[in-house]
């Protein structure tokens, strides 16, 4: 797989050989699809055995017990009830630890500042069963009707959906949980049979995006509430250097993450987790910070 030349010496600069090197076989590994049961739209017991008669050998994670992976296709569980009903959702096993890192709870009001296609907005409203006010943001026209499209089909309740540039949302409203899911480069989900599309460009408005948008998530947040900052990039630029933006705030704490052992990790000292493109997972950056007060 050949990286662009600026890609290469970033992550060069960032990581010792030998890790470049498992990264570049994480980027040749072919992962299994994975997805989520949605027990908003029907009980889970239910769900599997409904995959099951039809033909879907699954099996689930020890962290997360509406996780699952198949050896099947996407398109062989697209063609499911389960999927046509809403009651499973294809989403990348990484992809799901920033809601369950959020932690949000009944009641709270969560913002889900750049949320489209859906799948941390309707995985936040399934952890909660469906009892959390959850704002959802999007500035992209086409995937805001993603977004709205699969909340509807996956049946989340109060959800308030935004069509906007988060950046410019107003210092008026405060929530409890904020979830920043911020555009990155995708460094973390580059994969050997795809052609890699990032620029340089690309990652320089990535990064200006994401400390307008952490800027604003700080503003949002209230007192004692929890923010956290998720890319799918295991660049520091994109990860450590913007939550080091969040942490020069006066009142914001690191809440340090602990994930379990199966899922694989680059070390690092400062509480937040970068997950390794490996052969279950892609690359995922997760810090939490809490507003003191
Ligand atoms: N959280 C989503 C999910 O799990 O399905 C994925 C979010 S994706 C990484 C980032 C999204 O942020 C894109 O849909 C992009 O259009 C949107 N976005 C980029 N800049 C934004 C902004 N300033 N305000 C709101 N959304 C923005």
């Amino acid at each position: 797989m050949i990286l662009p030349e600026f890609l290469s010496r970033e992550l060069t600069a960032q990581y010792p050989p030998q890790t470049v090197e498992e990264i570049m076989q994480g980027y040749g590994a072919v992962r299994p699809v994975s997805f989520r049961v949605n027990p908003l739209r029907a009980p889970r017991e239910q769900t599997l055995r409904s995959l099951s008669e039809e033909g879907i050998a699954q099996e689930g994670v020890r962290w997360y017990q509406d996780a699952f992976v198949t050896r099947d296709t996407e398109q062989t569980l697209k063609n499911t009830r389960a999927y046509r009903s809403g009651a499973i959702y294809l989403q990348s096993l990484s992809s799901m630890l920033p809601p369950l890192a959020l932690g949000a709870e009944a009641g709270e009001s969560v913002l889900d500042m750049t949320a489209a296609p859906g799948g941390k907005t309707t995985q936040i409203a399934a952890l909660t069963a469906g009892r959390a006010l959850i704002t959802a943001c999007e500035k992209d026209g086409g995937r805001f009707s993603r977004l709205a499209y699969n909340v509807e089909k996956q049946g989340a309740p109060r959800v308030t959906l935004l069509r906007c540039d988060a950046a410019l949302l107003d210092d008026f409203f405060r929530f409890d949980k904020i979830l920043l899911d911020a555009p990155c480069s995708g460094s973390g989900t580059l994969r050997a049979d795809e052609r890699v599309k990032i620029t340089e460009k690309t990652l320089l408005g990535c990064m200006k995006t994401q400390t307008a948008l952490a800027r604003k998530a700080w503003r949002l947040l209230k007192k004692g509430g929890v923010l956290v900052y998720s890319t799918c990039s295991i660049l520091e630029k994109e990860n450590g250097n913007v939550l080091k933006g969040i942490l020069n705030n006066a009142d914001a704490e690191i809440l340090p993450l602990d994930f379990p052992a199966e899922i694989p990790v680059f070390p690092r000292s400062d509480g937040a987790v970068c997950v390794k493109p490996s052969a279950f997972f892609e690359g995922f950056f997760v810090a939490k910070i809490r507003k003191k007060g």
